[in-house]
């Protein structure tokens, strides 16, 4: 397979296409290569975490350091369990 990256100027800016040839599924699955490789090299892999809990196997990059589940809302009140009732 061969690609081939060629610059377009637009009138306003400078924007990269990759032109591919060969047949579509080896065009495809170099493009879903790519997609897999993308966040593995971003800066940003260093703070994944993975969500705390326990039957959950979410990644996640936090908007805090501190946060511990993939979602508040979902894995977040499973885990801190049904809300108390007053007595
Ligand atoms: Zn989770």
């Amino acid at each position: 397979m061969h690609a081939v990256r060629e610059l377009i100027w637009d009138g306003t800016a400078v924007t990269a296409a990759i032109h591919r040839s060969g047949p579509l599924g080896v065009r495809l699955a170099a493009r879903l290569a790519e997609a897999a490789a993308d966040p593995l090299t971003d800066p940003a892999i260093g703070r994944l975490k993975r969500c705390e809990a326990d039957d959950c196997v979410m990644l996640f990059l936090p908007a805090h350091p501190r946060r511990r589940w993939c979602s508040a809302g979902r894995c977040g009140n499973r885990m801190r369990g049904p809300p108390l009732l007053a007595p």
